[in-house]
C-alpha cells in the first residue's frame, strides 16, 4: 500500500475513474503497457510492472525504435496493476485530466537477474508495437532516457499507429466517446435544421440545463426522420452506449422497468445521436426518487383563447403562488402556453399531487370564468385549463432547455418574470436560446433550492 500512496493521493476517485491504488500481487509474467494520455500535455506512459505495482515512466516524445533517439522519460508515481487496464477521459481539473489509449501492451523480461529503479536497466519487450531491446538510463533525479538498443527487431514508425490497441479506438473516439453519424440529415426541412445543429446546440446549451435536468428519469421523443415523420415517445429505453443511468421502476402490474436517468452532457448527446431529441424529465431525483421536489403548473388554454389571455393566466397563478410565499420560475412551454416550476421538496407522490391540484381548484374557485382544474377538452370552452397532473408519479413535463419537435424546431426556454409579455410561447429557436447564454440564468435562484 505505501508505495501507491502518492498515486492515491494525486487523485479524488469520486470524480476519476482510474482504479484505486491497491497493491495486488504479481503474476508469473512481468505485464508493461503504455498509454497514450493527451492532459495538459500530450505524451506516452511507460508501466512496468515490479513487484505488484506498475514502476512509471512519463515519455513526452513517445517512444521510438531509432537508436540514436534517446527519449526523455520522467519518472513518476508507481500505479496500481490494474492501471493497466485504464483506458477512457479523466474529468477536466482532475489530475491528469484528459484522455487515455492503450496504446501498447504485453509482457517484459529484464535481461539482468538484478534490477534496480535508480540504475540503468536493460530489458526485452514482448508488445504487438514495441518488441526487441530496450534501455532505460537515469541521469539526473527523475530524469531517464529511454533508448532502443540495436538487435534484429525491424524499424517502425510509431506515428502510424494512432489507435487503441485493445478497443481499436482513435483519442478522439476515447474522448467524445460519442460519434455523430448521418449528421446532415433534415430534421425540419423548411428551416433546414439538421441533426448536427441539434447535437451542436445541446452540446453549448448543456452545461446550462443540466442543472435542471440531472438525475431525474426521462422520456424523450425520437425523430428519425424529421418533424413531418412518424415520432415515437420513449420511456424505457437501450441507449447502447449506455451513457445514462439507469434504475428499476416497479408498475402498477408489480412488474419492474428499467428508466433511464441523465447524468452529464454525454447522457444529453448520446441520445440526440439515437435521434432522441426532446426530453421530458419527472419531478423527482434519483435516488430520492419517491419523494419529489420540483413542482409543475401548465397552462393550456384552450384553442381560441388569446395570448394575453394565457399571460393574464400565469400571473394569476404567480399572484397565488406569491401569497404562499412560494418562489415560482417560468419557462417557454415551446408549444402554446407557459410553464410555472416551483421547487416543493414533500416527503410524498400523494402529498405533492394533492398539493398541485389544490392550488388548481383554488384557481378555478377564484376566477371560475377563466381556469378549470378539469382535463376535459369541454369545460375548457374559452378557459384555461390549470394542469396539474403533471405532478402525479411517473408524469412528465418538458425539461427546460429542450427543443420541441414541433415547426421551426422551437425551445422550452426559461425566461424572467419581467419577459411575460415580451417573450411568445414558441418563439426562443435554438439560436435564440444560445444568444441568451450570455445573459444571467434567470433560473440561478432555483440552484439553491435544488
Ligand atoms: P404546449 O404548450 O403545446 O401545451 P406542453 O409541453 O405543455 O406544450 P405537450 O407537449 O402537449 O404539452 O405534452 C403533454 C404531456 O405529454 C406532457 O406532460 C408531456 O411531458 C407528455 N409527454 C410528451 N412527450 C412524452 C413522452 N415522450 N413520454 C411521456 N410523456 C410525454
Ligand atoms: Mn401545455
Amino acid at each position: 500500500m505505501r508505495e501507491l500512496q502518492k498515486y492515491n493521493k494525486k487523485r479524488n476517485f469520486k470524480k476519476t475513474k482510474e482504479p484505486i491504488g491497491k497493491k495486488q500481487k504479481s503474476t508469473k509474467k512481468l505485464h508493461f503497457v503504455v498509454q497514450h494520455h493527451l492532459a495538459r500535455k500530450d505524451h506516452f506512459d511507460l508501466r512496468l510492472e515490479w513487484h505488484g505495482v506498475l514502476k512509471s515512466w512519463a515519455v513526452p516524445k513517445g517512444p521510438s525504435y531509432n537508436s540514436k533517439d534517446r527519449r526523455l522519460a520522467v519518472k513518476v508515481e508507481d500505479h496500481p496493476l490494474n492501471y493497466r487496464n485504464f483506458e477512457g477521459t479523466i474529468p477536466k481539473g482532475e489530475y491528469g485530466g484528459g484522455t487515455v489509449m492503450i496504446w501498447d501492451e504485453g509482457y517484459w523480461e529484464p535481461i539482468s537477474s538484478t534490477v534496480s529503479f535508480k540504475k540503468p536497466i536493460k530489458f526485452l519487450l514482448h508488445g504487438k508495437r514495441l518488441k526487441g531491446h530496450w534501455t532505460l538510463i537515469p541521469f539526473k533525479e527523475e530524469n531517464w532516457l529511454l533508448i532502443k538498443e540495436k538487435d534484429e527487431e525491424p524499424f517502425q514508425d510509431i506515428k502510424n499507429f494512432t489507435t487503441s490497441i485493445r478497443s481499436g479506438k482513435t483519442m478522439e473516439e476515447i474522448a467524445g466517446k460519442i460519434i455523430l453519424t448521418n449528421s446532415e440529415k433534415m430534421i425540419d426541412k423548411k428551416n433546414k435544421i439538421t441533426k448536427k445543429d441539434i447535437f451542436s446546440y445541446y452540446e453549448k446549451i448543456a452545461e446550462r440545463m443540466l442543472p435542471y435536468i440531472k438525475n431525474r428519469l426521462i422520456s424523450t421523443i425520437r425523430s428519425p426522420q424529421g418533424i413531418e415523420k412518424t415520432k415515437f415517445y420513449k420511456k424505457h429505453f437501450e441507449n447502447i452506449d449506455n451513457y445514462l443511468g439507469k434504475i428499476k421502476i416497479t408498475n402498477d402490474k408489480g412488474k419492474k422497468e428499467d428508466y433511464y436517468y441523465i447524468k452529464d452532457t454525454q447522457g444529453i448527446l448520446s441520445e440526440v445521436q439515437m435521434n432522441s431529441y426532446e426530453f421530458h424529465i419527472w419531478g423527482s431525483t434519483v435516488p430520492k426518487i419517491k419523494k419529489p421536489n420540483l413542482m409543475i403548473f401548465d397552462l393550456d388554454p384552450d384553442e381560441k383563447l388569446s395570448l394575453e389571455k394565457v399571460r393574464e393566466g400565469v400571473k394569476d397563478l404567480k399572484s397565488i403562488l406569491d401569497e404562499l410565499k412560494l418562489p415560482a420560475f417560468l419557462k417557454t412551454s415551446g408549444g402554446k402556453g407557459y410553464h410555472i416550476v416551483v421547487p416543493l421538496p414533500m416527503k410524498s407522490w400523494n402529498d405533492f399531487r394533492n398539493f398541485a391540484k389544490n392550488i388548481a381548484n383554488l384557481m378555478e374557485k377564484k376566477w371560475p370564468e377563466k381556469y378549470t382544474s378539469n382535463m376535459s377538452k369541454k369545460k375548457r370552452r374559452n378557459k384555461i385549463f390549470i394542469d396539474w397532473v403533471r405532478n402525479t408519479e411517473k408524469a412528465t413535463s418538458v425539461a427546460p432547455y429542450s427543443v420541441r419537435l414541433r415547426k421551426n424546431i422551437p425551445v422550452s426556454m426559461p425566461i424572467k418574470w419581467s419577459e411575460l409579455d415580451k417573450v411568445k410561447p414558441n418563439e426562443i429557436t435554438m439560436k435564440e436560446a444560445i444568444k441568451r447564454l450570455n445573459r444571467q440564468d434567470p433560473w440561478q435562484e432555483l440552484k439553491d433550492f435544488l
